[in-house]
């Protein structure tokens, strides 16, 4: 018998409620996936560039008229100049690229803070790497840091604190003045941050993100994460990338090399063709998202969740304790895709010990409006 080394891995939420949505016809606004296109210049670059030949290994590193792109919008967005050659790296999806951030950081018995509820990739990369997560339960209702509990959380073994701005699964971003405090923090330790923001261009109501990459402080001990998949509405090219200094990149890039070598190479020569055409894609992404958030909380204005519309992302929490407080999180959101045919994400999963009272859903509204409205008449009527 194989002993695991994951003893407390199965099959992800996201898996099983796509799943369920599937076996039940239900409407699936669980796991966070566009039902709609990305831009077709975008798709008939990657037909184009097939049929050009761009079909072997990209360098190890990315193509560099990608990292080209990256950089000059990295400029553009944050104001920072970063070098596509030596900070700038390719990766098969965002997911890849944390997984090797924390092998290059962690060694056994490092502590790695994480929080709560946090993305689930998080924690089988450290214990893989052997280190261990600490989590530190975000505030309530906002879901920002919890000051007091993250300086208790700090020990002498921390060794990488893991952000992620906008927020899956809450939405709420994390302000400048929050990563000024948190360099205040760890300025005299020995701690690395890797900073998932691969919902960067989803903040709504003319906030703006404060990305890890226009901290020159904190940039200097940080892997800043995105994902194309999230800003091109192509989930399914598993593209994403890595920006962190030089040295930490060198370090990075030993762990990439041998966990994929290089992403996808038409992928990356349609998306490098398509940032450099359309610089205005990322520029109406919020307006673009933000109004899809407002028609499906305007919708669901008539029925009985409660929520506060979200700061960022494309996910809207909703508490439905008014529609069925005897029933948990996971079991609630078994209940509405079975009973009322829209598949949801139950909050819970997303942490190490769930708030007893929690009774909150995860929507994801990166959906047509048709879909949203259909949504919303079924969540209405409950
Ligand atoms: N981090 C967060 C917070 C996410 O929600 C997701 C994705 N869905 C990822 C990382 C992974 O992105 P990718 O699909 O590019 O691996
Ligand atoms: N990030 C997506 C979500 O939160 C899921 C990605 C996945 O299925 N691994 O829904």
């Amino acid at each position: 018998m194989i002993t695991s080394k994951l003893p407390n891995v199965g099959t992800t939420i996201f898996t099983r409620m796509s799943q369920l949505a599937m076996e039940t016809g239900a409407l699936n606004l669980s796991q966070g996936f566009p039902d709609f296109d990305g831009p077709q210049a975008l798709r008939d670059a990657v037909g184009r560039h097939i049929a050009a030949g761009h079909n072997q290994y990209s360098p190890m590193t990315g193509l560099p008229a990608l990292r080209e792109q990256v950089a000059t919008k990295i400029q553009r967005c944050y104001g920072r100049a970063v070098s596509a050659d030596s900070e700038i790296t390719i990766t098969p999806g965002a997911t890849q690229a944390i997984f090797c951030a924390i092998q290059a950081l962690i060694r056994a018995g490092d502590e790695v803070i994480v929080f709560d509820p946090c993305y689930d990739s998080y924690e089988p990369a450290v214990e893989l790497a052997g280190g261990r997560c600490v989590h530190v339960p975000l505030g309530q209702p906002d879901f920002a840091i919890d000051w007091q509990r993250l300086n208790d959380a700090l020990s002498p073994k921390t060794r990488l604190i893991i952000l992620n701005s906008p927020h899956n699964p809450s939405g709420a971003l994390i302000s400048r003045t929050e990563l000024d405090r948190l360099a205040t923090l760890i300025r005299d330790r020995d701690i690395y941050l890797v900073s998932d923001e691969v919902y960067e261009h989803l903040v709504f109501d003319g906030a703006q993100h404060a990305s890890v990459v226009a901290h020159e402080e904190l940039y200097q001990r940080a892997f800043v994460v995105s994902s194309f998949g999230k800003t091109y509405h192509v989930t399914g090219w598993k593209t994403g990338y890595v920006v962190a200094p030089a040295a930490l990149s060198a370090e990075l890039r030993k762990v990439h090399q041998y966990v994929s070598f290089c992403g996808v190479t038409p992928l990356q020569w349609a998306l490098a063709d398509f940032m450099a055409e359309h610089p205005e894609h990322v520029e109406q992404l919020p307006a673009f998202y933000q109004a899809k958030r407002d028609l499906f909380c305007d919708l669901l204005g008539d029925s009985r969740f409660c929520f506060t519309r979200a700061a960022g992302t494309f996910f809207q929490l909703a508490d439905y304790s008014a529609i069925r407080d005897d029933l948990e999180d996971v079991a609630m959101s078994e209940w509405l895709t079975r009973e009322h045919g829209v598949a949801t994400i139950p909050v819970s999963v997303f942490y190490q010990q769930a708030p007893k009272d929690l009774r909150l859903v995860r929507f994801c509204f990166a959906k047509r409006e048709e879909t949203l409205r259909q949504a919303a008449e079924k969540l209405c009527a409950i």
